[in-house]
């Protein structure tokens, strides 16, 4: 989301040029998927390397600006996941007024608005969001859509709240990000994110197959690293729980279908109406809601 480039070689979180591969280059120069219509296509990826200061891992990129493909996605897939959105989001609000009962939001990446659609009781929202398609969607529902990147918010814009869920990972130069965000949030404000922990145990068990790793991911972050890109721009890290993860069972066999192992178990639940309905919340390890709080006083 920036039109400033990454650093050839060098760790876009501290700026180390000590890395090691990870995972080799299946994409070449190709441009990954933008969608969620999960297809084999989709774990293609560019080289990940790791960084040995900082512990944070991220793909090399081919080409400057991918994020410009952001702007032309249309993603019907995720419209049918909107009730599952709907039922995570209250969740996360749930979690978030045990921080911050009140104030105004931004949600970035904020997609067709279904965040919105559940924190504006608690909240006065904004989104921001780059596809014209999403921003269409999400200002028909009557949300303060921002189409545009975040350095392109008016500089005087204050908010008490960030939320980013699902979107650092996407970032190209995830610091400069970060420190357009702290700018953005008043003294005292709070940012929450859910993004996944490449250290965690079923990360590391999963390898390359741990679902994060796919083509439209290009930033994987650990709790050290989250921690330190957001300490290096002013924000107190305050809590790490877990993404509490809401979804019918039908979805989640449609997603576990992707691992051989699983495929009998998803087969069951996507062949019985009922429990395809079903609705069960996950709490994953490795699924970070992480709480970072602005230093100073509001
Ligand atoms: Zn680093």
């Amino acid at each position: 989301m920036t039109d400033r480039k990454q650093p050839a070689g060098q760790c876009p979180v501290c700026g180390s040029k000590d890395l090691r591969t990870l995972y080799d280059d299946t994409l070449g120069n190709d441009l990954p998927p933008f969608d969620y219509a999960f297809s084999p296509e989709h774990m293609r990826t560019y080289e990940v390397v790791r960084c040995n200061t900082c512990s944070h891992a991220f793909c090399i990129l081919p080409a400057d600006d991918i994020w410009k493909n952001y702007q032309s996605v249309v993603d019907a897939e995720y419209l049918s996941r909107e009730e599952a959105h709907l039922l995570t989001a209250e969740k996360v609000v749930e979690t978030m007024q045990r921080y911050i009962p009140s104030g105004i939001l931004l949600d970035v990446g904020c997609a067709t608005g279904d965040f919105l659609a559940v924190a504006k009781s608690r909240y006065a929202v904004e989104g921001l969001e780059l596809s014209q398609w999403s921003s269409d969607i999400a200002k028909k529902r009557g949300f303060t859509i921002h189409t545009c990147t975040l350095s392109e918010i008016p500089p005087e814009k204050k908010y008490d709240i960030v939320t980013l869920f699902g979107v650092i990972e996407h970032f190209e130069s995830p610091a400069q990000e970060i420190a357009r965000i702290s700018r953005l949030v008043r003294p005292g404000g709070y940012v929450f994110i859910w993004t996944g922990d490449i250290d965690s145990w079923l990360a590391r068990l999963l390898g390359r197959k741990w679902w994060y790793i796919q083509g439209q991911h290009i930033q994987f972050f650990s709790r050290t690293s989250l921690d330190r890109v957001f300490s290096d721009v002013g924000f107190v890290p305050v809590a790490c729980e877990r993404y509490p993860f809401t979804t019918s069972l039908g979805s989640l066999s449609k997603s576990a279908f992707r691992y051989r192992i699983l495929r009998p178990v998803a087969r069951l639940f996507l062949d019985n109406r009922i429990a395809r309905n079903r609705v069960i919340t996950l709490r994953l390890p490795g699924e970070m809601l992480a709480v970072y709080r602005r230093a100073g006083h509001s």
